[in-house]
């Protein structure tokens, strides 16, 4: 039987899988999309439904539908694995590894299991312990919503995960690694004492993006109620090598797809806000562990909706770190919402409340906040309005917290809305707020400089070679349309060009055994350059045009090259007066430049 891997493959379409995120359209025998890995305006991305690959021209991305889904769901191959597993309905109980590389993989997974048996653990002290469970349900989680976030609870005591974790055969350095257990000096003469770092907390478990769990976050909970005051409310994982806090969202596993079906993310801030929103219909909700919103969280966040709204309580601690956040999301080109939410309430305590009210068919608070979520600049601009500044302290105010935001917007047109209201607002005509963002923005643009300008060498000042960047350029186009060459006639296809006179053409201009050393080099690159050629020539003629010219411009730029060196040799002969030497160099290079003469005429006679 074929491996999963094969399987997955052979049941899916790369066009389904690839045009399921982005939207692809049909370009000759291949399809094209705007690259999802780099900012365009203009397609240059390109799928073979034939070859089953992906390549863009623009960022040179590429690969099959695994690498895609890695790509752009920021998975490793084992997550894509997964992901496109349950896809094709593939079973994959059992499946160790495929693409392995090496041990790295393999420890990261044992991780994952260790995780796994952790969760079960907890989900199990869950169901025994109706204090846990009572308060869940009095917070308005259902059962079901208990078992697809599969909460659990750590009992109160010291070492009994350890204790269970070890039964089953994992071991402390793996336990310590994922943030289970900590270890701290005995008092007793023993030595080192291990302890379970989640003690009395109803826990959360994290989930990556394909929804392994990576980590956790436990709430504070005492049957008692009694909690002491130096205690934690929420206590989450530390950050270790799966568990990477810049890049995980709780919730986004399975809020995804439907951020891309609504078109919009909304934000929360607790983890009970999250379960409780997706367990109401509205699972495009993800939320923050313990951090702000990163850079990766917005690019993940943008590659399947350019929306967001942050609904969290406008005074919390959570709400400024995440505003910073904002202006990136604005330079990214997403939109920035906020829901208002009335004073002391968080989305959990609205959520719970609409359940209570719901026989007596009254309007659902949650929905309505979010739909009257506010642009974030008018939202600042609205927080400054009803301070009841004065004139001078309001037009300071602006300039220093808002006019940053606008500028971070690229589109005039959207600027223009915000300058509008500013003005109005002060009382002064727009082209003085205009010249401000203005001057904001030339004192950016100097502070960027200045870092550029430091004196740290980039690859750019490297001087490089630009005969040989054009000689490469040329010669890798060339064996693109040798390999598809190869590659039609192998399928049947008609021939572009005969690959004989191609073959000694080649051989000619640089000798035999060239071509052999210069495919031997490109093999890996194969389909991609096949890809490059097919959507570069769709009409043979313009492809047989093309090689001419390029068979052409090959042998001009190896004659060049020569000459170089032979005009090189000639003054070291002529240095050191050895003349028979410098005769036969004379003539080498005028032979050399005679045919350079020809090459030229034949090349503007367009032959
Ligand atoms: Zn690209």
């Amino acid at each position: 039987m074929s491996s999963p891997v094969e399987q997955i493959k052979e049941r899916l379409n790369i066009i389904d899988v690839i045009g399921s995120y982005i939207k692809v359209e049909k370009s000759g025998i291949n399809f094209k999309a705007k690259c999802p890995f780099h900012n365009e305006k203009t397609a240059s991305f390109y799928i073979s439904p034939e070859r089953r690959s992906f390549y863009c021209f623009g960022c040179n991305a590429k690969g099959d539908i695994f690498s895609f889904v890695e790509q752009f769901e920021g998975l490793d191959f084992m997550g894509a694995l997964k992901v496109l597993a349950v896809r094709a309905g593939v079973e994959l109980t059992g499946f160790r590894r495929e693409r392995s590389d090496g041990k790295d993989k393999e420890s990261k997974e044992k991780l994952f299991e260790l995780l796994d048996a952790a969760t079960h653990y907890f989900q199990q002290n869950l169901v025994s312990n109706p204090a846990a469970l009572a308060y869940l349900k009095k917070r308005g989680i259902t059962i079901e919503t208990m078992k697809s976030f599969q909460l659990g609870f750590a009992p109160e005591a010291w070492r009994n995960l350890h204790e269970h974790l070890a039964k089953a055969g994992f071991s402390d350095v793996d336990m310590e690694k994922v943030g289970l257990i900590k270890k701290a000096a005995a008092k007793n003469a023993s030595g080192i004492s291990i302890y379970d770092r989640f003690r009395s907390r109803i826990i959360f478990p994290l989930a990556d993006q394909s929804g392994r769990i990576a980590g956790f976050s436990g709430r504070i909970f005492s049957a008692e109620g009694k909690v002491a005051d130096d205690v934690a409310k929420y206590l989450n994982s530390p950050e270790t090598e799966i568990f990477l806090k810049s890049k995980l969202l709780f919730g986004f596993d399975k809020a995804k797809l439907e951020i891309r079906r609504k078109d919009f993310t909304i934000v929360v801030e607790g983890q009970i806000d999250l379960v409780m929103s997706h367990q109401v219909g509205f699972a495009n909700t993800v939320a923050l562990s313990g951090t702000a919103l990163s850079l990766d969280h917005l690019q993940m966040l943008k590659r399947f909706s350019d929306r967001l709204i942050f609904a969290f309580d406008a005074d919390s601690a959570g709400f400024r770190a995440s505003t910073r956040s904002a202006r990136e999301a604005l330079a990214l080109g997403m939109e920035v919402r906020v829901a208002l939410l009335p004073a002391g309430k968080d989305p959990a305590d609205m959520i719970l409340e609409d359940l209570s009210n719901e026989k007596e068919g009254k309007e659902k608070l949650w929905p309505e906040v979010l739909s009257k979520s506010v642009h974030i600049i008018d939202f600042y601009l609205n927080h400054l309005f009803n301070e009841k500044l004065d004139d001078a302290q309001l037009r300071k105010r602006i300039e220093k917290e808002v006019l940053p935001y606008i500028l971070s917007i690229g589109s005039k047109i959207e600027q223009a809305h915000f300058i509008k209201r500013i003005a109005k607002a002060l009382g002064v005509d727009e082209e003085p707020v205009w010249q401000e963002l203005a001057k904001l923005e030339a004192s950016e643009k100097q502070a960027v400089r200045s870092v550029e300008q430091s004196p740290v060498p980039t690859a750019l000042t490297l001087t490089n070679d630009k005969r040989s960047e054009s000689r490469d350029r040329i010669l890798r186009k060339l064996i693109a349309l040798y390999f598809l060459e190869q590659e039609n006639q192998h399928a049947g296809k008609e021939h572009a060009f005969e690959i004989e006179v191609f073959e000694k053409r080649i051989s000619d201009i640089r000798g035999v055994d060239f071509l052999k050393a210069v495919v031997e080099n490109y093999e890996s690159e194969r389909s991609e350059l096949v890809l490059e050629a097919e959507v570069t020539y769709d009409d043979p003629t313009a492809l047989v045009k093309n090689l001419d010219e390029l068979l052409l411009n090959f042998e001009e730029e190896f004659l060049k090259e020569t000459l170089t060196r032979t005009v090189i040799a000639l003054r070291q002969a002529e240095a050191k007066d050895h003349r028979d030497e410098v005769l036969e160099l004379l003539k080498e290079s005028q032979e050399i430049s005679k045919k350079l003469n020809t090459l030229a005429r034949l090349k503007l006679s367009g032959n």
